[in-house]
């Protein structure tokens, strides 16, 4: 039986990770890890982005070690549960996780083989437009996330694939041409290769 390649995708906010990783998640059949949270659910949101958990709960699982990876960020915990991302990678079903690159590098730590790819936006003009056009932020928040970015963007350089977002469609593909690379690595068909031995 084959493996599933475990993917982890970081960038900064605003080069548009969500939206590619839930269409080529689609596409591909692959598994977009769904994170916990203990912060506030925003208007809008369900169960389907974020498993949203109480300190305490949170604090049990990190407790009893069921986190492949978690984070404080701004205040509140942000973590992958280790169980639905080994399921789903054992049954040869790739995985995405969604997630920052202090989050990235804990997983990368855990799991050798997990790829790592960072999504940038096509240009810092764009990446301030992007930033700028949600337009709910004040200027000294427009600022933070802007430092944010660079400062995320500067640890990126061990990444293992660099994809350009500049239009969706384009960046779908590619994902999804990364993927399909990481699932042929030998180290996911060794049980395969063993039936001709
Ligand atoms: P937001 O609250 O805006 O949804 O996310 C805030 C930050 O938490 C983002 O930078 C996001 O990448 C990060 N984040 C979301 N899920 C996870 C996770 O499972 N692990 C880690 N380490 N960071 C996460």
């Amino acid at each position: 039986m084959s493996k599933g390649a475990l993917l982890i995708i970081s960038g900064p906010s605003g080069a548009g990770k969500s939206t590619v990783c839930r269409q080529a998640a689609l596409r591909g059949d692959v598994y977009l890890s769904i994170s916990a949270t203990t912060r506030r659910k925003r208007p809008g949101e369900s169960e389907a982005d974020y498993d949203f958990l109480s300190v305490e709960e949170f604090e049990r699982l990190i407790a009893l070690e069921a986190f492949l990876e978690y984070a404080n960020v701004h205040g509140n915990y942000y973590g992958t549960l280790k169980a639905p991302v080994f399921e789903s990678l054992d049954k040869g079903r790739s995985v995405f996780l969604e997630i920052d690159v202090q989050g990235g590098a804990q997983v990368r730590q855990s799991y050798e083989g997990a790829i790592r790819v960072f999504m940038l936006p096509p240009s810092k003009a764009a990446l301030k437009e992007r930033l700028l056009g949600r337009g709910t932020e004040t200027a000294a928040e427009f600022e933070k996330r802007m430092e944010n970015a660079i400062a995320e963007i500067a640890q990126s350089k061990d990444y293992d694939y660099l994809i350009v977002n500049d239009t969706i469609e384009e960046t779908v593909q590619m994902l999804l041409a990364v993927t399909k690379a990481s699932e042929q690595r030998v180290k996911n068909h060794l049980d395969f290769i063993e039936t001709f031995l």
